[in-house]
């Protein structure tokens, strides 16, 4: 998502622009995937002297991240600010995305989960509880490898 900043004379560039799922940043760190219909990125670029700008905007729109026990899709409403002084070698335009992935990242929520009750995956099978029951019982033995998810959890 660019900016054309090439009128040197222009001090402001607002932007109200929507960030289409398919330009959602695919980073590996990052949960989260766009819900339908994108983000809304709206704000300002504020021309400051030596190569240097101001940027805020706000991002808003369905984010979609797993839930913290089942990983089931969870869709929050995020609404992300981002203020900060930036940098452009490229006096023509002026790249958002990098600071669009940088705000997705900053604000990516610890821990979302699809309800408070969520009851989570089967430690042995891994079997979604809140939609199936399994036939393990608690004296089963672990499998190490879902003994080892669930200490990511
Ligand atoms: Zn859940
Ligand atoms: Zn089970």
């Amino acid at each position: 998502m660019k900016i054309d900043i090439s009128d040197q004379d222009q001090k402001r560039f607002e932007f109200d622009e929507r960030l289409r799922p398919e330009e959602f940043p695919q980073v590996d760190e990052m949960s989260g995937k766009p819900g339908e219909g994108g983000l809304r990125v709206k704000g300002l670029l504020r021309r400051l002297p030596n190569k240097m700008f101001e940027l805020t905007f706000k991002l808003e729109g369905p984010i979609i991240y797993p839930c913290a026990r089942c990983l089931d899709p969870v869709e929050i409403e995020a609404s992300y600010d981002f203020d900060d002084s930036v940098e452009s070698e490229n006096p023509e335009e002026f790249d958002l995305t990098p600071y669009i992935e940088d705000c997705l990242f900053i604000n990516e929520p610890t821990k979302v989960l699809c309800s408070e009750d969520c009851k989570g995956l089967c430690a042995n099978c891994g079997a979604n509880l809140n939609h199936e029951t399994c036939s393990c019982d608690d004296e089963a033995p672990i499998d190490p490898r879902m003994e080892a998810l669930k200490s990511l959890l």
